[in-house]
């Protein structure tokens, strides 16, 4: 078989229809565009009171096995079932989250799916795209500055130095941002303090603009912040020091979806990019609930495996926006199954049947915990030019023994005609079976409790353990009066245990509570796992090295 063209080939050769003209196909008036060019638009907020009182079309949540640190194509499947729907007449609106630098010039590269299912214009859409991240980013520092300039101006609040929580924050995988030292120098350069940087997709600014309705919401849960603690252990919040109308002011245009298009012009709405493993992995909610209300049917993805993006979708998202997903796509790939059944990283392309079925394991378990959900749930293979008849006919019959619908997609080599056998069995599903979705816990639950029903229910662990620190803030979260929030878990998305080197379906393990904290304006709490962290860092050889430009302009190397 010849090459496949990259990614980014492919996608420059594509022709880009103007966005006035998606937009029209499904009922957006010019009036209701803000143009970012002439392939980029946002949507007004007029359009939501349009369309608010229509009613919804059908919600498919994409999701995946434990994946590999390449991606295992959800964004691909997203794109490439959103396109295929068109090739058997139903009008799909996909509803994805915005790139962010880290991954881009990392590991893993962009995130605008891949070969023929992809959005464009993907390099602005992984680079700059319409700004929202330069947005978050500056209102989450802005914050930081005034917090730091209330203790230096008298500090009214009585802030405690060594009790700031607020985190600075840039979308950048910069390792050695983790733990600085800020005010060093004379008395009119600050308070000496330790602070800390977070990813822009893991600031709290990233979540609520994901799960806020609309300007006014978001104005009340910025109020809602806590940035630090007084000298009494009181909590201090946004609010307090003055800081939500010029946060506001700077995400004005942020919280508006953004409109772009695939490569066989299906309409897709980007917007909003928290991560799945240190947030809760979803677009917008705003996105999400427009393109219920423009298409027959919304695809939307969640980040990483389904033990992190779909269960924070379903126990965060669906619960805190009113959503019901009506059908969940599980993506596996040959190569994580092999990966999960222990094959080194450079040996996922050979064929080896017996690994794939010692990993296959780990969709057994991911099948049973969208299945916890009430949701029906159809497992894809996304197939790689790699995989053998053996494989795919192995995967094939260990979904049909599970009663569970299975296809495999050809979306990344052939776009939507690859996935019209997907397509029809979502829709089958859509019309045979019904989904009885609720959450994993309720909100009454108490705090440790809702974690281990998570740990137990999801990951499959034996136990929970606290750490002392943990239990404390735990305690005082629950004092402070957020005890009935839903729990946004950070936790490796390697494994479904929070050690990475714990492939397959693991068991008899722990998982271990390291550090609690409440996000009062995003309306979660925090639990960090093992040794996950909240800025990541560059590996050995980042993605950047291969990323250039042309003298004319044209970006290259970039996937
Ligand atoms: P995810 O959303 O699950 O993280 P992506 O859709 O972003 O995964 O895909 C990750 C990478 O894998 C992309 O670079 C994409 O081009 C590539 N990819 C996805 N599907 C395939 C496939 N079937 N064959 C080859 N490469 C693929
Ligand atoms: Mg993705």
């Amino acid at each position: 078989s010849k090459e496949m063209k990259s990614d980014i080939e492919i996608a420059q050769e594509a022709k880009v229809e103007h966005i006035r003209d998606v937009a029209a196909r499904i009922g957006i008036e010019e009036s209701d565009l803000i143009y970012y060019g002439n392939n980029k638009a946002k949507i007004s907020d007029e359009l939501w009171n349009k369309v608010k009182d229509r009613p919804d079309g059908k919600l498919v949540l994409v999701t995946a096995i434990n994946p590999t640190a390449g991606g295992e194509g959800k964004t691909t499947i997203t794109v490439g079932l959103g396109q295929a729907m068109a090739h058997i007449g139903k009008k799909a609106v996909i509803a994805l989250r915005e790139p962010s630098l880290g991954p881009c010039f990392g590991v893993k590269g962009g995130a605008a799916g891949g070969g023929y299912s992809q959005v464009v214009p993907m390099e602005d859409l992984n680079l700059h795209f319409t700004g929202d991240f330069h947005a978050i980013t500056s209102a989450n520092n802005l914050l930081a500055a005034l917090l730091d300039n209330h203790i230096q101006q008298g500090n009214e609040k009585r802030i405690d130095p060594r009790q700031v929580v607020w985190k600075r924050c840039v979308d950048m995988n910069d390792r050695v941002l983790r733990n600085v030292v800020v005010g060093l120098g004379k008395k009119s350069d600050g308070t000496v303090r330790e602070d800390h940087f977070v990813i822009t997709v893991a600031s709290e600014i990233m979540a609520i603009l994901c799960l806020a309705d609309d300007l006014a919401d978001l104005k009340r849960r910025l109020d809602r912040i806590i940035v630090a603690y007084d000298y009494d252990g009181n909590p201090v919040t946004a609010k307090d020091i003055k800081a939500t109308g010029a946060m506001a002011a700077l995400l004005k245009d942020a919280i508006k979806p953004n409109l772009v298009q695939t490569l066989e012009h299906t309409p897709a709405l980007v917007h909003g990019g928290p991560f799945a493993n240190i947030a809760h992995g979803c677009n917008s909610v705003r996105a999400t609930k427009t393109a219920l209300k423009l298409g027959d049917i919304a695809i939307t993805e969640a980040g990483f495996g389904a033990d992190l993006g779909a269960e924070k979708f379903m126990d965060i998202k669906c619960r805190v926006a009113g959503l019901a997903p009506d059908a969940v796509v599980l993506v596996a790939t040959i190569r994580a199954l092999k990966y999960n059944g222990g094959v080194a990283k450079d040996q996922l392309s050979k064929s080896n049947l017996d690994a794939l079925k010692k990993g296959i394991v780990n969709l057994e378990k991911h099948i049973e915990n969208i299945q916890k959900f009430d949701v029906p749930v159809i497992v894809t293979l996304n197939s790689f030019i790699t995989d053998t008849p053996e494989e795919v006919a192995f995967v094939k019959e260990f979904c049909e023994e599970r009663d569970c619908e299975f296809a495999l997609a050809e979306v990344w080599k052939k776009g939507g005609k690859g996935g019209v056998e997907l397509a029809e069995k979502v829709v089958k599903t859509l019309e045979t079976k019904e989904s009885k979705f609720h959450p994993l816990y309720a909100d009454e639950l108490p705090l440790a409790e809702k974690i281990e029903t998570i740990a137990k229910e999801i990951y499959g662990a034996r136990g929970v353990i606290f750490e002392n620190t943990a239990k404390k803030q735990l305690a005082k979260i629950e004092e402070m009066g957020f005890g009935s929030f839903p729990v946004c878990m950070a936790k490796n998305q390697y494994s479904l245990s929070d050690d990475a080197k714990l492939l397959g379906r693991p068991k008899d393990f722990d998982i271990h509570i390291r550090e609690v904290y409440v996000s009062a304006g995003a309306g979660f709490v925090v639990a960090l796992t093992g040794a996950v962290l909240t800025m990541p860092g560059l590996p050995k050889s980042p993605a950047a090295y291969q990323i250039d430009v042309t003298d004319d302009g044209k970006i290259t190397g970039l996937f």
